[in-house]
């Protein structure tokens, strides 16, 4: 085992949002299916670091490679929810929220997942109109959220949430994604801002996070490190060409990066942050 490095208060809680992009948009099947592949890339990056992270899976990924799904569990990450079909809150609604976190339950329950504590909205959808979300995590049995940017981003964000863990009057944990720069924030450690700040900036702000005694919290997904994969307009961009050119650029660079951040932070699954941190009464509010 490495030692943990400064101990658990330089966590970093990466995660990987664990989905097909080919599902998500008209004709999808007709593209090579990458997600395994690029799974695989991930596990050994985290294997170099003897490190175990969470895996927010979509209920279909857990229907289609119900195998992928019980390796890594077998190998000690965390699987948690993403939805059962990467449905925006907004578009759901309460109860089609709940009826759609019954099913990916479901879905990742027939892959083997016993247990389930924490849910990841798809494209960070939980925002202050869809803050009823929490009530209804914390009614099915979640104990956290990590699915919030608490800055104004081009395509999602609640500004005013705090950047810190809070536990929400219903009980769930809310854990946001780390931003710098305010209400007008960027998710530095997350997706395309991962992959085309300059990395002097992400290591900068990500030891920033760290020293005030937050957790580093970031995401990506399967095609972030995929430098294969065919060109296709991506879902959720509202059809723009310049963004879906930047969902190319950079992710030749990605393991590197998580290697070098790796090195410097004890990576964890977000439930052992929550048990370990959170539920005990540990670092909650940070300067
Ligand atoms: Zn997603």
């Amino acid at each position: 085992m490495r030692p943990a490095v400064d101990g658990i208060g330089r966590a970093f809680l990466f995660s990987v949002d664990l989905e097909d992009v080919r599902s998500m948009i008209p004709d999808g099947a007709r593209h090579a299916p990458r997600v395994e592949a690029n799974v695989e890339r991930y596990l050994e990056v985290l294997a170099r670091h003897d490190a175990r992270c969470t895996f927010f899976t979509v209920g279909d990924i857990a229907r289609r490679s119900p195998e992928l799904v019980r390796s890594l569990v077998a190998a000690g990450h965390e699987v948690a929810c993403h939805g059962a079909d990467h449905v925006p809150l907004a578009r759901l609604g309460p109860d089609g929220f709940r009826d759609d976190l019954r099913r990916a339950l479901d879905d990742l329950a027939r892959a083997g997942v016993d247990r389930v504590s924490g849910f990841r909205a798809p494209v960070m959808s939980l925002v202050r109109e869809t803050g009823w979300a929490h009530e209804i995590l914390a009614e099915l049995g979640f104990a956290y959220s990590s699915s919030v940017v608490p800055a104004g981003t081009a395509l999602y964000g609640w500004p005013e949430h705090p950047a810190d863990c809070v536990r929400t009057a219903s009980g769930i944990w809310e854990i946001p994604v780390s931003v710098f720069g305010g209400r007008r924030g960027v998710p530095f450690l997350s997706g395309v801002y991962f992959r085309l700040l300059p990395f002097a900036i992400v290591r900068a702000r990500f030891e920033h996070a760290l020293r005030s005694g937050r957790p580093a919290v970031g995401y990506l997904h399967p095609y972030d490190v995929d430098t294969e994969q065919e060109r296709f307009m991506h879902p959720e961009l509202g059809g723009s060409r310049v963004l879906n050119r930047l969902m190319y650029v950079g992710r030749g660079g990605v393991c590197a990066r998580l290697d070098r951040l790796f090195a410097r932070a004890t990576v964890m699954p977000y439930r052992d942050f929550v048990a370990q941190r959170l539920a005990t009464g540990g670092v909650v509010h940070a300067a």
